[in-house]
C-alpha cells in the first residue's frame, strides 16, 4: 500500500467510527464466541467446467470460468421464468466483476439504476459498497465479483417474493459454484437470510463466519441500510476486517 492508499483507508477508517489503533497484539483477536457454522443444504458443486442449460437440459463444456458465466447468462437470456418480467423490469441485472474472483458480494436485487444500466450496485448504495471495497478492503471494484439473490428490479423496491426467490437463486448458486470465492459477503438481511435459509435477523446473523458452497460467508448490513444508519458503519468495518483475515488465510 503506498502513502496515498494508506491515507484514503485510513480516511475512510475514520468515516466508519474508528478512531484509533493499537499495536497491542491482543486488540487484533477475536472474541471466542465468532462460531463456524454449516449453512445447510449447500454442497458445493463443480460447475465451473459443466454448464447445465436448465431450458433444453443440454450439457455444454466451458473451459474457464468467464465462459462458464457467459453460458449461465445465455441461458437466463431476456428471463420470462418469473412474473417480475411483465411488472416493469427493463433488463436482467446478470452479475459484474472477475470471473475469478476470490471475493464475491451478494446483495438483494437490483434496484432502479441498476435495472437502468444492467449493472448491480450501481446507485448511492452501490457507491457506499464501492467505498467499502476499494477505501476500506483495499481491493479495485473489477476484481471482486458482485450480484444479486433476484436479477429484476421488484416494483417500486419492494422485497422479492418466494416464488421469485426460488425461480431466480439457481442462478445465483450456479455463479457462485463456477466463480468459487474464497469469502461471500451477504449484503443485508435479505441476501443473508436467502443463502442460509433462515429467518434469524441480520443483527444476529452478522459478526460470524458461515460455511457455505465451499466459501466461508459473511453476513454484513446492507449499503442502503448504512446511508439510513450510518452508525452501523462501524460492525461492517468489523466484518470487512474479517473478510480481510479471511482472504489472507489458507482457507
Ligand atoms: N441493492 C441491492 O441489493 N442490489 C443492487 O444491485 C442495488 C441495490
Amino acid at each position: 500500500m503506498d502513502r496515498d492508499q494508506l491515507v484514503e483507508h485510513l480516511k475512510f477508517a475514520a468515516e466508519l467510527g474508528v478512531d484509533g489503533v493499537s499495536r497491542d497484539p491482543t486488540w487484533r483477536s477475536r472474541p471466542d464466541d465468532l462460531v463456524l457454522r454449516q449453512a445447510q443444504d449447500e454442497r458445493p458443486l463443480d460447475t465451473a467446467s459443466l454448464v447445465v442449460s436448465q431450458s433444453n437440459h443440454e450439457l455444454s463444456f466451458s473451459r474457464n470460468a468467464a465462459e462458464a458465466l457467459a453460458a449461465v447468462r445465455a441461458d437466463i437470456g431476456d428471463c420470462t421464468r418469473c412474473k417480475l418480467h411483465a411488472m416493469g423490469r427493463t433488463q436482467v441485472v446478470f452479475g459484474v466483476g472477475n470471473p475469478d474472483a476470490d471475493l464475491m458480494f451478494v446483495g438483494e436485487a437490483p434496484g432502479a439504476d441498476e435495472d437502468v444500466q444492467g449493472i448491480p450496485f450501481v446507485g448511492r448504495a452501490g457507491q457506499l459498497l464501492t467505498d467499502i471495497i476499494e477505501k476500506g478492503l483495499q481491493i479495485p471494484r473489477k476484481d471482486v465479483y458482485i450480484a444479486n439473490v433476484i436479477k429484476c428490479r421488484p416494483p417500486g423496491n419492494r422485497n422479492p417474493e418466494p416464488d421469485e426467490v426460488a425461480t431466480c437463486e439457481p442462478f445465483l448458486f450456479q455463479q457462485i459454484d463456477i466463480i468459487k470465492p474464497k469469502v461471500i459477503v451477504a449484503l443485508g438481511k435479505f441476501g443473508a437470510q436467502t443463502l442460509l435459509r433462515t429467518l434469524d435477523p441480520i443483527s444476529r446473523l452478522r459478526g460470524r463466519v458461515y460455511d457455505y458452497r465451499g466459501a466461508k460467508l459473511i453476513p454484513t448490513f446492507h449499503p442502503a441500510y448504512l446511508l439510513r444508519n450510518p452508525s452501523s458503519k462501524r460492525e461492517v468495518w468489523e466484518d470487512m476486517k474479517l473478510v480481510r483475515e479471511l482472504l489472507k488465510s489458507e482457507v
